[in-house]
């Protein structure tokens, strides 16, 4: 959860307000989406909520725990055991295989999947031993999404998933990210400047200029192969 938070970043002479404070509380296994325009503080909310980054002002609480107290060696370990990232533009290692790009998270997971099973999740099972030049866009976010949840993430953070693909390659990307919220119970959040996508989450957080604009229950959700966009 997130309370009273606020990012300013002081640029020369002028002070850029990101986030002008935003409270949001996250259930546990909830599926949430964030949209909101260009510049709103989407990406800087999913990063603070995830420990990649620091709050101006205000708190995150995560399980009664407040990570805005914690050391850096406390905040590390919550992003390496609970979080799982996943970004527009994959950040894979080129040099390493599906597996091995898998098998790093692994290794410093406290209690992780086989990557072979990680990558079953997002059916790759074929693509194993392929490097990222040899897979298509859409395979190689699904390596990044099995790289992240292969530790068995509490948190499952996605931006931009989609961004980089066609219509079709997103919609096994975001039923790839469905089934591991549904399956595995992550918490997912998941910023898209689509709103067709809004349509697979509990609830649509709507940001805008650094604030929670507003916020919509779905009453009906949509699994991603009924997403028409
Ligand atoms: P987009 O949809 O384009 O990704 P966003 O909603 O994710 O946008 P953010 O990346 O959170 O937006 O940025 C919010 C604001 O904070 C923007 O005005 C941006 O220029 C500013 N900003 C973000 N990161 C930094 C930084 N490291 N230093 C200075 N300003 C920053
Ligand atoms: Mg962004």
């Amino acid at each position: 959860s997130a309370h009273g938070v606020t990012k300013t970043y002081h640029m020369g002479e002028v002070d850029v307000h990101a986030l002008r404070g935003v409270d949001l509380e996250l259930a546990s296994g909830e599926f949430i989406v964030l949209l909101g325009p260009s510049g709103s503080g989407k990406s800087t909310l999913l990063n603070i909520l995830g420990g990649l980054d620091t709050p101006t002002e205000g708190q995150i609480r995560y399980r009664g725990e407040t990570l805005t107290d914690f050391d850096d060696a406390a905040l590390t370990r919550y992003r390496r055991r609970a979080v799982g990232f996943v970004f527009q533009f994959y950040n894979l290692i080129p040099s390493l295989t599906a597996r091995e790009n898998v098998a790093l998270i692994t290794d410093i997971a406290k209690n992780p999947m086989d990557p072979a099973e990680a990558l079953a999740l997002v059916d790759l099972e074929d693509r194993i031993d392929h490097f990222p030049a040899q897979m298509s866009g859409g395979e190689q976010q699904r390596v990044a999404i099995a790289r992240a949840v292969a530790k068995r993430p509490d948190v499952l953070l996605c931006d931009e998933p989609t961004g980089a693909l066609d219509v079709h390659t997103g919609v096994l990307v975001l039923d790839a990210i469905q089934r591991i919220n549904a399956e595995l119970g992550a918490t997912t959040a998941v910023i898209t400047h689509n709103a067709s996508i809004a349509d697979m989450a509990d609830r649509v957080v709507h940001i805008s200029d650094g604030r929670i604009a507003s916020i919509d229950r779905n009453e009906t959700k949509k699994v991603a192969s009924e997403l028409v966009w």
